[in-house]
């Protein structure tokens, strides 16, 4: 992509409303742009964030072998009504009246519309176990929605939802799930740390946040240090292997970590004092099993081998994927701009004309583009008739992982400069050298 073709408005001044760094920076690098309070339109450079971030939360799903599938945005008030969420919900759920006079709802969460679906054409214990999911707009009547896309109104969610036969084959699925959220998060670039937690209006107790400590976050968690050097890692997985995947749930969530509101002041005083910690953190994601709460209220049942009625076994697992960028840049960031990592970068490289408009340079510039290109990698050239000092500051605030900075005298000895975001490091070396170090 060339700049100046691009649409890429960014701000030099410091947006008043905005309180925290990653709103901020979404804002100065023509992220998103508010719509109303909550709502936010996602500007090229952010809907590519929130892209690459859908297609990893995608891969690692299907990995684990769910199935992914588009519910609507509005539902009807009828199926809230038959699980009893229709009045619970409260004033968090936005209520809409169509022009036959009928209730609908946008969605704050599909646990009735799925359950639903299953039932209307699963019939038999033969047809799991089953996990279904889509990456959908949510919303919900935030009473404060700030932090820009942290906490919006409108926001973008993966949900997902098992049915199973047994309340043992329905853990399975819960520390499936747990597997692939770990592995989702570390190909971001995040830690995220499993801790207990409570159910709130979804239901159940047995369940899991995922949690990016951060000081700007609006949870309050208490947890043992060792927490922190757990990694996942590149380790094979296999996700039909019921005890493997046990053994990770063990390993990640043996150790006390809670937020607020499952903390146990008397577990947590056992910890050596060393090892406490209190923090805050981001909730990124959360998983819960709650057995069979909605498959007993819509009748959702299946025929077991014995012939017999029965209700399946649920769980509903979420990832915030919009509230992971506004996460991920509170997480990685300085004060000149955002430092993506690599797997969610909206752009691979930049590429810095310092002399736009001198054959030399624009010709180097034009073959780097095409060698980027071809090893499979988007750039991000800066054509723009701009002084240097100023093309160095966009590209240190959208914060693209890599920067190759191309002038006419680094050209006369054959190289162009490469410099890390991350690091400050620049190294001098041919383009060819170039290309190759990103890749
Ligand atoms: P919170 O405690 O932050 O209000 P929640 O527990 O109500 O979140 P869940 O029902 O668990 O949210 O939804 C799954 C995920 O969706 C959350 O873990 C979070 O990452 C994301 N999420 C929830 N509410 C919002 C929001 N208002 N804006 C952006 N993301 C959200
Ligand atoms: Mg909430
Ligand atoms: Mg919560
Ligand atoms: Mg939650």
């Amino acid at each position: 992509m060339r700049l100046s073709r691009y649409f890429l408005p960014v701000l030099k001044e410091t947006p008043a409303e905005a309180q925290i760094a990653s709103h901020r920076l979404m804002l100065r690098a023509g992220m998103i742009k508010q719509a109303s309070a909550g709502i936010y339109s996602w500007l090229p450079l952010g809907y590519r964030v929130l892209k690459r971030i859908e297609q990893i939360v995608n891969e690692e799903q299907i990995r684990a072998g769910h199935i992914p599938m588009l519910m609507p945005t509005l539902q009807s008030a009828d199926l809230w009504r038959e699980s009893g969420r229709y009045d619970d919900y409260g004033e968090e759920m936005l209520r809409v009246t169509d022009r036959h006079g009928r209730d609908m709802l946008y969605g704050p969460t599909n646990e009735e519309l799925i359950t639903d679906i299953f039932r209307s054409y699963v019939k038999s214990y033969k047809d799991l176990p089953l996990t279904l999911y889509h990456i959908q707009w949510k919303f919900r009547d935030e009473i404060r929605p700030r932090f820009g896309v942290m906490r919006g109104r409108e926001f973008l969610m993966k949900d997902g939802y098992n049915f199973d036969l047994t309340k043992d084959d329905a853990l399975h699925a819960y520390n499936r799930h747990l597997v692939a959220y770990l592995r989702t998060y570390e190909r971001m670039g995040l830690q995220a740390i499993p801790m207990r937690a409570d159910g709130g209006p979804i239901g159940g107790d047995y369940t899991h946040e995922f949690l990016v400590l951060a000081d700007t976050g609006e949870s309050e968690v208490f947890y043992d240090s060792q927490v922190t050097d757990l990694t996942f890692g590149d380790r094979e997985i296999d996700y039909d292997d019921v005890a493997q995947c046990q053994g990770v749930l063990d390993e990640f969530t043996s150790r006390y970590a809670r937020t607020d509101e499952t903390h146990d002041a008397a577990l947590f005083d056992q910890i050596p004092e060393e090892r406490r910690r209190v923090a805050r953190g981001i909730e990124v994601g959360q998983i819960f099993y709650f057995g069979t709460k909605y498959s007993d209220a819509l009748g959702a049942t299946v025929i077991n081998d014995k012939q017999e009625q029965i209700p399946v076994h649920m769980g509903s697992h979420g990832i915030g994927v919009s509230r992971l960028l506004g996460a991920i840049i509170e997480a990685s960031h300085d004060d000149k701009g955002i430092i993506w990592p690599e797997g969610v970068t909206p752009f691979h490289c930049g590429i810095v004309n310092l002399r736009q408009g001198d054959a030399a340079t624009d010709g180097a510039c034009a073959d780097l583009y095409a060698a980027l290109t071809r090893a499979g990698l988007e750039p991000l050239y800066d054509d723009r008739d701009e002084r240097a000092g100023a093309k160095f500051a966009t590209m240190d605030l959208i914060g693209l992982p890599w920067r190759i900075t191309v002038g006419p005298r680094g050209l006369k000895n054959g190289v162009v400069e490469l410099t890390s975001r991350k690091t400050g490091d620049s190294v001098e070396v041919s383009a060819e050298d170039a290309v190759a170090r990103i890749v």
